[in-house]
C-alpha cells in the first residue's frame, strides 16, 4: 500500500493511461477522483474502483476554468484533501504544418497545456494551505524531448509541460510539492489506434509499417510500452516523498529516446 490515505485527482482518467494510473492508485490505497469530459463514464471508471468512499466521478473539461475550480472543490468536500494531480488528458491531432488549421493547433495546446496550468494552479493551493506537501505528475511524452512529423502542436505542448514542471518544482518545493514528468513511449489506447489509420493515409503506408516502422522503429525490441508501464511509474513518483525526486522528466519508451 504505497499510496494509502492518499487523495488523488487524475484527469483524462476514463480511458486508456489515466485509466490504469487510477486503478493502480486505488489498488495502492489511494482514494481517487477520475476527472473527465463525460459524467457517465467517469462514474463508471470511479464505480469499478469501489464505492464513493473510494473512488469519485467529476466532470471537468480541463480547459474550463470554472470545471476545474468545482471539480477540485469537490474533491476537498468529499475526501477533504488532495495529495497528488495526474494531469493526464489529452488528444492528438496529426496534420503536416503547412496545413494545420489555427483551430487545431489552439484546442491541442489548451487541453495539454492550459488543462495543466488550471489544474496546477487549483492544486497547489490546496496544497499550500494544507501544508503536508503534494506530488503533481505531468503525463509527458516521448514527444516532450523528440519531434515527429506530422505532431507539431503536441510535440510543442509535450516539451512545455517540462517547463512547468520545472517551475512548480522550484515554486513548490518550500511547501513540500514536487513535480514531474512521465514520458511514455506509444501506448496502445483509443488516442493511438485511432492515429494508426490517419498516420498511415498522410504517409501513404500501411497499417502495418506505421506500427513498425513510425511507432516502435526506435524501441530497442519492437514493443509497445502498456499502460501498466505508466501507471507503475506514475505510483512511484506519487509515493516519493521527498524533493530529492522533483523537477525530472522519465522516459518509459522501450528505449526510445535514450537520455
Ligand atoms: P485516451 O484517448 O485513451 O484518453 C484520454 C482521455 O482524456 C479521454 O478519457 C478523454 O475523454 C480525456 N480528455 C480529452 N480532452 C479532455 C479535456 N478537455 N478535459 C478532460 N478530459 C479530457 O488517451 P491516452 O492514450 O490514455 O492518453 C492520455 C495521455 O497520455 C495524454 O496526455 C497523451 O498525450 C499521453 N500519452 C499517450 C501516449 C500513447 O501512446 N497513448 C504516449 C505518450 C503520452
Amino acid at each position: 500500500m504505497r499510496l494509502k490515505d492518499k487523495v488523488a485527482i487524475v484527469t483524462g482518467a476514463a480511458s486508456g493511461i489515466g485509466k490504469e494510473i487510477a486503478r493502480a492508485f486505488a489498488r495502492e490505497g489511494a482514494r481517487v477522483v477520475i476527472a473527465d469530459l463525460n459524467q457517465k463514464a467517469a462514474d463508471a471508471a470511479a464505480a469499478e474502483l469501489g464505492d464513493t468512499r473510494k473512488a469519485l466521478g467529476v466532470v471537468m473539461d480541463v480547459t474550463n476554468e470554472e470545471q476545474v475550480e468545482a471539480g477540485v472543490a469537490r474533491t476537498v468536500d468529499q475526501f477533504g484533501k488532495i495529495d497528488v494531480l495526474v494531469s493526464n488528458a489529452g488528444i492528438q491531432i496529426v496534420a503536416p504544418l503547412d496545413e494545420f488549421k489555427f483551430a487545431d493547433w489552439k484546442k491541442l495546446l489548451s487541453i495539454h497545456l492550459d488543462g495543466a496550468f488550471l489544474t496546477t494552479r487549483a492544486v497547489l493551493q490546496r496544497m499550500y494551505k494544507q501544508g503536508s506537501g503534494g506530488s503533481i505528475i505531468y503525463i509527458g511524452s516521448v514527444h516532450s524531448k523528440e519531434a515527429s512529423v506530422l505532431k507539431a502542436p503536441y510535440v510543442t505542448a509535450k516539451h512545455g509541460l517540462i517547463g512547468l514542471a520545472k517551475t512548480v518544482a522550484k515554486e513548490g518545493a518550500k511547501h513540500g510539492v514536487r513535480a514531474n514528468v512521465i514520458c511514455p513511449g506509444f501506448v496502445r489506447t483509443p488516442l493511438v489506434d485511432k492515429q494508426i489509420p490517419e498516420q498511415a493515409k498522410e504517409l501513404g503506408i500501411s497499417e502495418a509499417e506505421v506500427i513498425k516502422k513510425v511507432m516502435l522503429k526506435d524501441t530497442v525490441d519492437g514493443e509497445f510500452t502498456t499502460v501498466a508501464d505508466v501507471a507503475e511509474t506514475a505510483v512511484f513518483f506519487a509515493g516519493f516523498e521527498s524533493n530529492a525526486l522533483t523537477g525530472q522528466s522519465l522516459v518509459v519508451s522501450h528505449g526510445w529516446f535514450m537520455q
